[in-house]
């Protein structure tokens, strides 16, 4: 009678699945690793795609081409949903069907965190997160829509509040947004307008970078 191989279920690809997937390679397991996007995405870039520096095909992977030499690995696209920890199943929602049960012996939970506005909730709609590859495609195409509405603009009054860009948090992500800003107006933007100059001064406050 061959023995049964236990079952490993990986929710989310991201640094912490994707590790745990590789650390069970040579295991006696069978990996079934779920995530909601088809890629691995590497985050502390997303600020760069945001800009236009880099674009998103250059840090996202396929998790199927980075496991396709693992043999006991199979790579499902799906939503989780719920977990039933007596029964040992997790549910899956597909492109086809919702709730797809799929059974575990062990289960591993890496499915991130997301952004808080820290009571602030109000704020989302001014201030997307920027933690997949579309809130960082979605903030590229507001900043780029500026620009081109400011170009549109005659009064160059209006270019002013067009073009001001308040980032709030002068953390890593905040600071390295306005470095990454400023990469794309000098590099590309400044030779491609004729009505306004997107080349700004921007001063540094006692504690914050203030733009004007
Ligand atoms: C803009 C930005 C800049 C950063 N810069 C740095 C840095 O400079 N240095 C540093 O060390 N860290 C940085 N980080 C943090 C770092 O990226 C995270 O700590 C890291 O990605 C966390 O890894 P994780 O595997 O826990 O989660 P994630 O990488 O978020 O992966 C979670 C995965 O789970 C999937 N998922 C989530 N929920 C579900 C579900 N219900 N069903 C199926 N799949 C699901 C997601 O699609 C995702 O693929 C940065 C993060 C951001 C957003």
């Amino acid at each position: 009678m061959t023995e049964r191989v236990p079952v490993v279920v990986i929710v989310g690809a991201g640094f912490g699945g994707l590790a745990a997937a590789k650390a069970l390679r040579s295991a006696p397991v069978r990996i079934v690793l779920i995530d909601r996007t088809n890629h691995h995405l590497f985050q502390p870039l997303l600020y760069q795609v945001a800009t236009s520096v880099l674009t998103p095909g250059q840090i996202a992977a396929p998790i199927r081409g980075i496991l396709r030499t693992q043999r006991n690995t199979t790579t499902l696209l799906g939503d989780v949903t719920g977990v039933a920890k007596e029964q040992k199943l997790v549910f899956v929602n597909n492109a086809d069907s919702d709730e797809v049960p799929v059974r575990y012996d062990y289960l591993i939970l890496a499915t991130g965190a997301g952004q808080s506005y820290f009571g602030h909730d109000e704020f989302k709609q001014y201030a997307p997160g920027l933690k997949t590859l579309a809130d960082a495609v979605a903030i590229r195409n507001n900043i780029l829509q500026a620009f081109e509405q400011a170009e549109a603009e005659e009064d160059p009054v209006l270019h002013r509040d067009l073009l001001t860009f308040v980032l709030v948090g002068a953390g890593p992500a905040g600071v390295e947004m306005a470095g990454a800003m400023a990469v794309l107006v000098r590099s590309s933007l400044r030779s491609e307008f004729r009505r306004i100059d997107p080349f700004r001064r921007c001063e540094r406050g006692p504690k914050i970078y203030r733009c004007s």
